[in-house]
């Protein structure tokens, strides 16, 4: 028998290797086909007396990244027609299809022939759960090989065994710390966690796994022995009382309740380990099913997972244009952003050229690379010629003829609109007539800045965040004039740095800046009302951002706010901005000198290290606060969520964003906003348009105008529709 996504080769002794390589794929991922295939290898080794155990591998440098996109789409596609076609069968139908995974892993582990998991790279979600069925597992010894179970990072949880077996091999603690978290477990700390048995040169993991089966492992699971005792010795002792009350505390502290996967994992682990191992899988099932047909699964699946890859894969880029390969990039203005783009420029392989006003400044721009390669390496993250050879791709320069033979220009100089035009003149004086500027402006419009360009069509904005070695995604701003050819340079730019891009039409703001600063303000207008500051902040985290606005506005500078504020009144008018925001924060400026974390004093304290940063205590005499009780948390939670994502859908409404997917990707990457909703109209078309219309009006007539909702989102409420709906991204790109 032949299979597409698998080959099998029995040796002499009757072990059969099983390789896992699926074809036109990079990277072996869980599809319909694969299930099927694995299921009849199952039957076809238990049928053939010739093979007496089972090593299972991978033909890819990984081993396996889960689920596939199309397999967990497809549940959600199942569920949405069958609920049409009979809403009373749909959630049994649902139950039976997250059953099927477990259903061949089971079957594999009570076949009665011993496999063995050779986990020779990166092993993730449900392959991971696939090697836990299996008897034994041997992985390789590299570092940087990574075994996890991520799923609840995207909404969901380990569903196909992995609440069952992990509680079951190393103890429940550390089984809920992987799980909740969904981090990564080096092939090292795997081992002593008892997940995996024995690590091997990756030269010797097959010869490892088949040495196991020949000294006799025994094709039955630890928990299917007689009297198998579960590590810690499970829910009824002493020890289990001290954990599980604090497990649920942790789980609340971290969460606020707003994560269904991740409590529905502490569930599967207490609830299934009071029982027999088969009903445990039951049980891990019927959430499974609940979980799936949660909001916040479907959205963040959709946007973490599904609208993530696609962007990254290029969605939005311009058809029929070459890929463009770099074999050399130039930066000008290597300060904290240019010496930072030149590091992550050379970290995917591409020679930079990284240019300044003079050499020392030049030089000191590449000694941020040094240093952080100097870091990596004493972390050994990489080894000393890794190292090096990242730091050979960078040429520092003050001469601007060396950006003659480069495809694009990164421009990050002072934000100053005659500094900016100064450097497009001489930039364009030397490059190539097909090459590509991209200014990485904050604040200035692209349009605006194109105007001291010979050719805009070929003039376009990549805005990077900092710090940008973490940050993952860039905005990529088309000015009016931005041609499709700079947009698709720009876009396999971003692809070959491995960042994720949204495409944003040129505005005030772009637009991350445009909804970080309406979550700012919202802070400033509580301040004012006189709510606690700490009230403010942890009213933030609760409704799931990971910095509270005051902190965040620290760390953007508040003299930066103090500018932008500035800028407003002085092209927009009086009006654009709130009087008592300008008075706020020229106090703090101009008064008291509290510009943010850079100069140790904002709305926090920040003492020496180390001692933490502490809210400023004469925010209480700005502003009289009132006692914590005379307000509504709940009130608080939704005025954060709704006015930012009142403001992303004004940039719809404006042709600013035009494509939903980026919208939400870009709130979650770009500021953290609330993951578990699945970003900014995610959170819209979650709670349903005619419901946030409705708490807007109600938030509008206590809070302020800036509450009140738009036409658009008027008339998408009155016709009943969603942001996925009316700017259907799929139907864009097929209309295109
Ligand atoms: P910076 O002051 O740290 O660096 C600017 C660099 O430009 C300096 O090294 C300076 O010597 C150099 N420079 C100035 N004039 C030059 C010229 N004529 N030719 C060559 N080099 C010149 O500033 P930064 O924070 O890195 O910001 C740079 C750009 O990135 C700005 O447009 C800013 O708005 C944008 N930006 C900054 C951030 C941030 O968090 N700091 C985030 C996104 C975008």
């Amino acid at each position: 028998m032949t299979y597409t996504n698998f080959t099998i080769d029995t040796d002499t002794d009757g072990l059969a290797l099983v390789t896992w390589d699926m074809p036109d794929k990079s990277m072996n991922v869980f599809t319909a086909h694969v299930l099927e295939e694995l299921n009849a290898i199952i039957d076809a080794v238990v049928a053939d007396a010739a093979i007496k155990g089972v090593v299972f591998t991978s033909g890819k440098s990984t081993f396996s990244g889960g689920a596939d996109l199309s397999m967990i789409k497809g549940m959600f596609t199942f569920q949405a027609e069958e609920k049409k076609k009979n809403p009373d069968t749909a959630t049994e139908k649902l139950f039976a299809l997250c059953g099927q995974m477990n259903g061949i892993f089971r079957k594999l582990e009570t076949c009665g022939k011993p496999w063995v998991s050779a986990i020779n790279g990166t092993c993730m979600g449900g392959a991971f759960e696939l090697s836990l069925a299996c008897h034994g597992r041997v992985a390789s010894n590299v570092k940087s090989v990574k075994i996890a179970l991520p799923e609840v990072k995207v909404g969901i949880f380990p569903g196909a065994g992995g609440t069952q077996r992990v509680p079951r091999l190393t103890n429940a603690q550390d089984a809920l710390q992987m799980m909740t978290t969904g981090s990564s477990l080096t092939p090292q700390r795997a081992k002593a966690m008892g997940l995996v048995h024995e690590l091997a040169d990756p030269d010797k993991l097959i010869d490892a796994a088949k040495t196991m089966l020949k000294n006799g492992l025994k094709p039955v699971q630890p928990w299917d022995e007689k009297g198998f005792k579960v590590p810690g010795g499970g829910i009824w002792t002493p020890a289990a009382a001290q954990l599980w009350p604090a497990a649920s505390g942790i789980l609340r502290r971290e969460t606020f309740g707003n994560y269904p996967g991740a409590l529905a994992i502490v569930k599967c682990v207490y609830e299934g380990l009071q029982v027999p191992f088969d009903t445990g899988l039951k049980i891990e099932q019927r959430y499974f099913t609940q979980i799936l047909q949660t909001t916040e699964a479907f959205s963040m699946i959709r946007s973490l997972f599904v609208s993530m890859q696609e962007l990254g894969k290029g969605a939005r880029r311009p058809a029929g244009i070459a890929k463009s390969k770099f074999a050399k990039i130039g930066v000008v203005g290597a300060g904290f952003m240019g010496a930072s783009i030149a590091y992550v420029t050379a970290a995917a392989g591409i020679p930079v050229t990284l240019v300044d006003r003079d050499m020392d400044a030049a030089t000191k721009g590449k000694a941020h690379s040094e240093g952080l390669v100097k870091d990596s390496v004493g972390k050994g993250r990489m080894t000393p010629e890794q190292g090096e050879a990242l730091l050979a791709l960078i040429t520092p320069s003050a001469d601007y003829n060396d950006l003659s033979d480069v495809k694009l220009v990164v421009e990050a100089v002072f934000e100053d609109r005659q500094v900016k035009k100064d450097v497009i003149e001489k930039v364009e004086a030397v490059l190539a007539d097909d090459a590509i500027f991209a200014s990485n402006t904050s604040t200035l419009p692209i349009t605006g800045l194109a105007k001291n360009s010979k050719r805009p069509a070929q003039f376009i904005g990549i805005h990077f965040f900092s710090p940008v070695e973490k940050m993952m995604l860039t905005e990529v701003i088309m000015g009016k004039e931005t041609g499709d050819a700079a947009l698709a340079t720009a876009l396999d730019f971003v692809a070959a740095i491995k960042k994720t891009p949204i495409v944003v039409n040129d505005t005030r703001g772009f637009y991350v800046n445009r909804c970080v600063f309406r979550y700012i303000h919202e802070a400033y207008d509580m301040l004012i009302e006189g709510v606690p500051a700490a009230m403010i902040e942890n009213a933030a985290k609760m409704a799931g951002m990971p910095v509270g606005p005051l902190s965040l506005n620290d760390e953007v500078a508040i003299d930066l706010s103090q500018k932008i504020l500035k800028a407003s009144i002085a092209d927009l008018g009086e009006a654009s901005v709130d009087p008592q925001h300008m008075t706020l924060i020229n106090k703090l400026v101009d008064d008291l000198d509290r510009r943010g974390r850079k100069n140790g004093k904002g709305f926090y304290d920040y003492p020496a290290k180390p001692a933490k940063k502490s809210l400023w205590p004469g925010l209480k005499d700005l502003f009289p606060q009132k006692p914590a009780d005379a307000f509504d948390v709940t009130v608080l939670k939704q005025r954060f969520l709704a006015t930012i994502a009142l403001e992303a859908a004004r940039t719809m409404e404006e042709g600013i964003v035009t494509d939903p997917r980026e919208a939400d990707v870009g709130s979650i990457l770009g500021f953290g906003f609330a993951p578990y909703t699945g970003g900014t109209l995610s959170y819209i078309d979650g709670m349903g348009v005619k419901a946030f219309v409705a708490l807007c009006e109600k938030l509008a007539a206590s809070y302020g105008d800036h509450f009140q909702p738009t036409a658009l989102l008027q008339d998408m409420a009155a016709k009943g529709e969603t942001f996925y709906g009316r700017f259907d991204p799929y139907a864009a790109r097929e209309a295109a």
